[in-house]
């Protein structure tokens, strides 16, 4: 089965764009200019029947790119309605249900503990960690954390205190949901159970806690891969056992940091495994040994992944377990992954193809230096007696030589097969084209052998 990439609920497409307007320069490579151009004197836009107001258009006008300053009123009125249509509202049937759920919540919830809605790290954290992100150097993030699979980071973070809290924050939200009819919008397309923390008033307290504590820890470990630039997160609970989600599907998350903390209860099973990091090109490739490992959940510790390193939680056997998950998102590194050309270094799947290409060029250059220094010599020396033909037909036959060799190494293995017996067969011509050769030496030297003498002995009269 073809692992899923798990979204968001909210996600549809990724990135606006400008629609209706390719054959007009666009907006990225033609930007609004961040001060107006107070020289410049606007279009009068009010005769017109307009989706905006047409003040809107005259204002903008200023902030133009120069090159768009003196075009007509036509493409102006396009252009700028195309960037105002990037920020109204979505009144899709989902978008309007969505913000009514919120609306809803912000108007009737009542918290259960207040407390949880400001972000107070000694309350929260247990003191190593916050001491830790306090110093802020690997060397402080290593004492605290073990590293049991590369790029997989595993540590204490929370109180129990903290944890008791946010799962009776949780309830009471679910009770409140159960008792007003308001149906809990799920955290994303595979778990069918559990809540957004961001919808019912967590969404600040989260942001700073990514701020102050996941992007100082990421932009150490996770800086190839959007460490540096968190600008954005998802924080749900998901919950595991009998009347609850049972297992999760073998999947990548919608991060490009994963924080993934178990926060109770009671519970057998329901262990997290992990099958190596993959770009979408090499989604559903193989795991090597070293990229696989199961780890067991226990409440307050936490677990820190690159979002892409491809998991799925085993069957919760017994009890009820509650994870928080913090999906950390970078939108700089989105934008430049989507303009990247070569396969990314963080792939396991692409660095192995990397390495193998490596080692086959390293390959068929070793037996290219050996073929010239050791083993056929003998054409080279033939050419010498000769009148060149054979220096030719040398320099063909080693180049064959030599891609057959490549082909050999490939690693598509019917090629490689192939490759294979026409280099045996072509050693076997080699080898008798070898002794054809060495005949035509010695009938060479046969050939003048009497000249020789002749030029010897007559050398021998003179000097005499
Ligand atoms: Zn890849």
């Amino acid at each position: 089965m073809p692992i899923l990439n798990n979204v968001d609920r909210n996600q549809t497409q990724a990135g606006p764009s400008i629609s209706g307007s390719e054959e007009l320069p666009s907006y990225s490579t033609h930007p609004l200019c961040l001060s107006p151009n107070t020289d410049h004197t606007p279009d009068n836009y009010e005769d017109l029947n307009l989706e905006f107001s047409p003040l809107i258009f005259s204002a903008m006008e200023r902030h133009l790119h120069p090159d768009l300053l003196n075009a007509t009123r036509e493409f102006k009125v396009q252009y700028i309605s195309n960037i105002l249509k990037r920020y109204k509202p979505d009144d899709s049937p989902a978008a309007v249900s969505f913000r009514d759920y919120h609306l809803n919540i912000q108007s009737q919830y009542e918290p259960l503990h207040k407390e949880l809605y400001t972000m107070n790290a000694e309350d929260f954290f247990v003191p190593d960690f916050v001491k830790a992100v306090k110093d802020n150097t690997e060397e402080s993030y290593r004492k605290i954390m073990a590293e049991p699979l590369s790029g997989v980071f595993v540590f204490d973070m929370f109180q129990q205190t903290f944890c008791q809290m946010l799962l009776s924050e949780v309830e009471n939200f679910e009770r409140w949901a159960q008792h007003t009819k308001n149906k809990i919008m799920r955290p994303n397309k595979i778990n069918k159970f559990g809540a957004v923390l961001d919808d019912f008033g967590l969404k600040s307290m989260l942001n700073k806690m990514v701020e102050d504590f996941i992007s100082p820890i990421s932009a150490v470990f996770f800086s190839a891969v959007g460490g540096t630039t968190l600008n954005s997160h998802h924080g749900f609970v998901v919950e595991y056992g009998v009347d609850r989600d049972s297992d999760l599907a073998f999947h990548v998350d919608d991060a490009e940091v994963t924080l993934n903390v178990c926060l109770g209860k009671n519970f057998s099973g329901g262990e997290l495994y992990f099958r190596g990091v993959r770009c979408n090109e090499h989604i559903d490739s193989n795991a090597k040994r070293e990229e696989i490992m199961d780890y067991v959940h226990v409440p307050g510790r936490a677990i820190l992944h690159h979002g892409r390193n491809r998991h799925g939680a085993k069957v919760t056997k017994s009890g009820h377990r509650v994870n928080l998950l913090v999906w950390c998102r970078s939108s700089v590194f989105r934008q430049m992954y989507k303009y990247q050309t070569e396969f990314p270094d963080w792939c396991g799947e692409c660095q192995s193809q990397k390495k193998e290409r490596r080692r086959q060029k390293d390959a068929a250059n070793r037996l290219e230096t050996s073929m010239t220094l050791h083993n056929y010599d003998f054409p080279l020396q033939l050419k010498a007696l000769s009148d060149g033909i054979e220096h030719v037909d040398y320099l063909i036959n080693r180049k064959l030589q030599l891609n057959l060799v490549k082909g050999s190494l490939c690693s598509d293995v019917f090629m490689s097969d192939l490759t294979k017996l026409l280099h045996e067969m072509f050693n076997k011509y080699w080898r008798d084209t070898y002794m054809v050769m060495t005949l035509v030496v010695v009938m060479v030297i046969f050939h003048f052998q009497p000249i020789i003498l002749h030029i010897s002995f007559n050398f021998d009269q003179h000097s005499s």
